[in-house]
């Protein structure tokens, strides 16, 4: 029998700009999570918004779910086409459409990778901040629609506080534009904070105008502990210090040691925060002082300049690395990353809660993550063929939520809900919940975009 949403679609994006090979749909089933895959039954590549615009139309009418995708770097589910349907694919939107230097900003299609833009902007002395972990892999459009952050958004800001502009198409093909190019506005209801982490849910984003910053100068260095409490306590001393340092990334011994085996590095195994200082040469030369004061305050063993590109780069890839490292030299275990942030003065309480939740379980645990802005990323370890072992995985980071959103923190910094932080959406945010799914009811009232994300239902 003919396909007539096949049909469709190639009357839309051209014959060879979908396709329902096999390949294909397993090759857009997944993200970098534990969730299993799902196969979309159409991958479509659009070319231009009213492609989209069609599509969304069509598919609005006849009920067919729609994910859209760009690098699938994901860590909860969120690109996972769930419910089947289309894909709809925006790596290869990756075009910077202007950059405007003397008003700090640039206006990109949402498929561009995060280091590909940063490189193509350093030659106008400019940067985009966040810098997830995932830099060589994450899009624009991915990190606008998981809000998210990385590993220097606490002296900058995530993802959310860069972008000015969108457009976006909704569920039932209208293209709209939001937001202004205007360093602020108060001008009507924040659409774009709205979109912004909606995880693909409201519309599809095709276009993103982003604020940009200076380059800074950068100076790097690791501070080694003997325990991991000693580094999360100082991450914590040096926030109360008032200092806001370019990055602040602390990594257990557990996680140092996969990833040098991992990247092929030498660091030293040991508990540790990784920093980076922006500033102007003597502005960097202060706080470089008054943090080794402090780090070694907190029990620091060593000390350890980062001064040459090489040793950046080692001690980047190194933290960069961290989950995959995790994940990858654990084939034949469920590897989950949790994402809760605290108030920063219990920083130290949940590495501390995370180790403790793994000896309670029985699962091993290593944690890492962006200590500046209270974020932890525990990854639990737990093997396949020990019954009742990645439950009890999932345990841990179930209790680990309760425990972050009760001393006041959140589920997730920057993963997004997803599929594995659904049940936590009500405890976290109580009666907003209904009023967050009428929202959703109001800008996809079929409910085809992305359907089985964020809420339980
Ligand atoms: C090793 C590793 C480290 C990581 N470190 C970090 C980190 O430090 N910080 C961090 O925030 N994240 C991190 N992540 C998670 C992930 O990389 C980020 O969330 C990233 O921003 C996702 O981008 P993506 O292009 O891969 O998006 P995808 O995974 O393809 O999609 C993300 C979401 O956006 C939706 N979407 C994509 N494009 C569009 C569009 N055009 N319109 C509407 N919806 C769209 C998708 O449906 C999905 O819900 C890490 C991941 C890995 C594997």
């Amino acid at each position: 029998m003919p396909d007539a949403t096949l049909e469709f679609l190639r009357s839309v994006v051209g014959a060879d700009n979908v396709s329902v090979t096999a390949a294909d749909r397993e090759a857009h089933s997944l993200d970098e999570s534990h969730h299993p895959p799902h196969l979309p039954d159409y991958v479509v590549w659009p070319e231009n918004e009213q492609q989209i615009s069609r599509i969304l139309a069509y598919a609005d009418e006849h009920r067919i779910p729609v994910t859209a995708r760009s690098g699938g770097s994901s860590l909860d589910g969120n690109p996972i086409p769930v419910f089947g349907g289309i894909v709809l694919c925006f790596y290869r939107w990756d075009q910077i459409l202007e950059v405007r230097p003397e008003d700090m900003l640039c206006v990109v299609q949402p498929g561009i990778i995060y280091d590909e833009l940063n490189r193509k902007l350093s030659k106008y002395g400019l940067f985009f901040p966040p810098a997830p972990a995932s830099h060589d892999v994450a899009t624009i459009g991915g990190m606008v629609n998981n809000g998210s952050g990385g590993m220097h958004a606490f002296r900058y800001g995530v993802t959310r506080d860069y972008v000015l502009q969108l457009r976006v198409v909704l569920a039932d093909g209208r293209i709209l534009r939001i937001g202004s190019q205007a360093a602020k506005s108060a001008s009507g209801y924040d659409l774009v904070r709205l979109f912004v982490g909606s995880e693909g849910t409201l519309g599809i984003i095709t276009e993103v105008t982003l604020k940009l910053r200076a380059i800074p100068e950068i100076s790097a260095a690791l501070a080694i502990f003997p325990t991991v409490s000693d580094a999360a306590r100082a991450a914590s001393e040096i926030i109360a210090a008032g200092i806001v340092p370019g990055a602040m990334e602390l990594m257990d011994a557990e996680t140092v040691a996969y990833a040098n085996r991992y990247c092929n590095l030498t660091l030293p195994e040991s508990p540790m925060l990784v920093l980076e200082f922006h500033g102007t040469p003597s502005s960097v030369r202060e706080e470089v002082g008054i943090v080794k004061e402090i780090v070694a305050e907190c029990g620091c063993s060593q000390y350890q300049p980062a001064t040459t590109v090489a040793e950046r780069e080692q001690v980047w890839q190194a933290r960069s690395q961290a989950h995959m490292a995790v994940k990858e030299l654990n084939r034949d275990c469920v590897v989950t990353i949790g994402d809760i942030v605290v108030p920063i003065s219990k920083y130290p309480d949940a590495v501390a809660q995370a180790h403790a939740l793994g000896k309670k379980y029985g699962v091993r645990v290593c944690t890492f993550g962006h200590a500046g802005d209270g974020n932890i990323h525990a990854d639990t370890i737990a093997r396949r063929d020990v019954p009742g072992e990645p439950e009890r995985g999932h345990q841990v980071h179930a209790d680990l939520i309760r425990w972050a959103l009760s001393v006041g923190g959140t589920a997730t910094g920057e993963h997004g809900i997803g599929l594995g932080k659904r049940e936590f959406l009500e405890i976290e945010h109580g009666p907003a919940v209904a009023v967050m799914r009428q929202m959703k009811r109001l800008f996809d009232p079929n409910g085809i975009l992305n359907p089985g994300k964020i809420f339980m239902d």
